[in-house]
């Protein structure tokens, strides 16, 4: 049976899937319904839908909950002792896999991105909204405290179609406060590469 939304749920639901980046299932749950009829109604308004592993639940109340969502599964959940860290584990001389591959095309501008002056903007927002604590595990050692994007820069080029600094400067969720959170390079690392143990 299709489901027919209000021109308001129509808008909720935008609001709680965009804004407020709840999940499709959560979403779901607050309109009574399955994701199955949200996913519909965001893809007829050419909403991009997020992967599983770019949904953060709970993003506006508190940060405890960035990852994953639950029953997420992390890609190197079986790989528990093997050392992952490039950093560690490159003996010297070694010739890193990758060296001459560039692995994002777009690298160069989501650079430009982070250092125009409203990306700096951004990340003093995020500094201060936060006092420079690390949301995850509470350090405060303002040298190890990195802003990050929930909704990840690269995914919001990419699901924006942004291509020029024109483009960018009016996509407001690049530079939407709350989109960023605090966290130490231990945390941010955590958050970026998984592991099964980031409950700290
Ligand atoms: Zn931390």
């Amino acid at each position: 049976m299709e489901i027919i939304f209000s021109k308001e749920q129509t808008q909720n639901i935008i609001d709680l899937y965009i804004n407020k980046k709840m999940s499709l299932k959560n979403v779901g749950k607050q309109l009574n319904c399955s994701c199955n009829p949200i996913t519909a109604l965001l893809k007829d308004n050419n909403i991009p839908i997020r992967k599983r592993g770019e949904t953060f639940i709970g993003v506006s109340k508190n940060y405890k909950t960035v990852g994953y969502e639950k029953g997420h599964k992390t890609w190197n959940k079986n790989l528990k002792g093997i050392h992952l860290s490039p950093t560690s584990e490159f003996k010297k001389g070694l010739v890193p896999w990758n060296k001459g591959i560039i692995f994002n095309p777009n690298r160069d501008f989501i650079k430009k991105l982070r250092s125009c002056e409203e990306g700096l903007k951004w990340r003093v927002a995020v500094y201060n909204k936060y006092k420079n604590i690390c949301q995850l595990c509470g350090h405060s050692n303002k040298k190890n405290i990195v802003a990050h994007h929930i909704y990840r820069l690269k995914e919001i080029v990419d699901d924006n179609n942004i291509t020029t600094m024109d483009d960018a400067y009016v996509c407001d969720i690049l530079w939407d406060v709350n989109n960023g959170v605090t966290l130490c390079r231990e945390c941010h690392k955590v958050v970026h590469y998984g592991g099964g143990d980031a409950k700290k």
